[in-house]
């Protein structure tokens, strides 16, 4: 059987971080600091919030709820992103206004998930090149809000192959990661969101590579605890991959790189 992988997008493949800064900058200036949520986030926030009108609870009382369950995970944001208090910067509700204006420019971006940078240049090319070779399925997955133009499905497809990847399966899935991971009954999976590494260990036999660039040893150790390997690149990930890969036939080998790697 091929091994089956699963990338993750935004974070591990495409530099989101860098476009929402960009815009971010256009729309209040050099000294905005707000930290990019993860795409997943705010989709997550978007279906809530569809979902929420859908069933006819846009009443004064849920707003108002809403509007206060916001600030609290704003703040909580804040204090985590740059230490902040709230004296000194924004108020999260000014916070929460600055943010969705700058999805809101997102959103109304023609292609916007076709116009992002790779994170590492040749990545998507060697993924490619080592799907090939190795014969592995491989898929991407992603929960990227809608923008105006093609489908975030089409998008997605169309940055991969310009990237090097002709052929890509995409998957744009909301929900639990880790149930899609256990359902595509993948052997690995690449994700540079800590949560959607936990659901995937929590709900499927997938062992998960944790893309952190800035992680300390403290991360690093919380996550190998967990069962959650880690590398601190999709370059480093690929080398590790290509290992597990070669030695997949001879588990004394394969338990060797799982110990260093962090899988349990
Ligand atoms: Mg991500």
């Amino acid at each position: 059987m091929p091994l089956r992988i699963g990338f993750d997008m935004d974070g591990v493949l495409a530099d989101f971080a860098s476009a929402f800064l960009e815009i971010e900058t256009r729309l209040l200036g050099p000294d905005a600091h707000i930290s990019a949520d993860r795409p997943e986030v705010e989709e997550e926030r978007e279906s809530a919030g569809s979902r929420q009108q859908a069933a006819g609870s846009e009443n004064e009382a849920g707003s108002r709820q809403q509007a206060a369950g916001s600030e609290t995970e704003d703040t909580k944001e804040d204090t985590k992103t740059d230490g902040n208090t709230e004296a000194e910067g924004p108020s999260p509700r000014e916070l929460r206004r600055q943010r969705d204006a700058i999805w809101n420019a997102i959103r109304t971006t023609p292609g916007f998930w076709e116009g992002l940078k790779p994170i590492e240049e040749g990545a998507v090319r060697r993924i490619h090149e080592m799907m090939l070779r190795h014969r592995w399925e491989v898929f991407f997955i992603t929960q990227r809000p809608a923008t105006d133009g093609d489908t975030v499905q089409r998008q997605t497809q169309h940055w991969l192959v310009e990237q090097g990847f002709d052929l890509p399966s995409v998957l744009v899935l909301g929900g639990s990661r880790g149930a899609a991971a256990g359902a595509l009954r993948l052997d690995y999976h690449v994700d540079d969101s800590p949560q959607n590494c936990l659901d995937v260990i929590a709900e499927s036999s997938v062992k998960p590579i944790l893309i952190a660039p800035d992680a300390d040893d403290k991360i690093v150790a919380s996550a190998r605890k967990l069962g959650i390997g880690s590398a601190r690149s999709i370059s480093v990930c690929l080398d590790i991959l290509e290992e597990a890969t070669t030695v997949r036939a001879e588990p004394r080998l394969l338990a060797r790189i799982a110990a260093l790697v962090g899988w349990k």
